[in-house]
């Protein structure tokens, strides 16, 4: 049985098409790559299904961008040849080449943005967070097969208009596990 990533979530769970957080999301200069689920700092993210962990690594660090704060992501392979992305966690639980079962615990919630570093001069999709109060997440993707490592690929947003093809809207996934009652 598939499991809601985070318990703790806040009500209204997925972002209905083209608002924010939702997948595909066009943020001028980006797309979304997944699906926000907005969560206190420090939450627990549990991987949705069983699969192998096939990695772990830094996600946002201010090293890649002085306004970020360092978080991790977590890739989990679904016996399907499912990759789920679990990302802007502010730890990580299990390592490279672990199994997980449904539930268990991948993670917490972290923050992204440093709000005392965004100036006048950064991004106007990252000052618009920082006017609606920087909200903590879990950033959600799915992937078929593989994952795009690509110079168009930056904290979980596109930058570049085609959709990579192995990309996938992971709404319904998500929604699935709601239906179990599992909520
Ligand atoms: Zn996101």
């Amino acid at each position: 049985m598939k499991k809601w990533p985070v318990p703790n979530s806040y009500c209204n769970p997925i972002s209905s098409s083209g608002s924010p957080g939702s997948f595909w999301e066009n943020r001028i200069d980006r797309y979304h790559c997944g699906v926000d689920i907005y969560a206190l700092p420090g939450s627990d993210v549990i991987s949705i299904e069983s699969g192998c962990v096939v990695r772990t690594e830094e996600f946002t660090s201010p090293s890649k961008v002085p306004y970020w704060n360092v978080t991790y992501n977590v890739l989990v392979e679904t016996k399907r040849g499912l990759l789920c992305r679990y990302a802007e966690l502010r730890d990580v639980a299990v390592n490279t080449g672990d199994r997980v079962k449904a539930g268990q615990l991948i993670g917490h919630v972290g923050l992204v943005l440093d709000t005392a570093k965004i100036t006048e001069t950064s991004p106007h999709y990252i000052r618009k967070i920082k006017e609606n109060g920087s909200p903590s997440m879990l950033h959600f993707e799915l992937w078929d097969t593989r994952v795009v490592d690509s110079d168009c690929y930056l904290g979980g947003n596109w930058f570049g208009s085609e959709k990579p093809q192995n990309l996938l809207d992971p709404t319904e996934y998500l929604e699935s596990t709601l239906e179990t009652g599992s909520f």
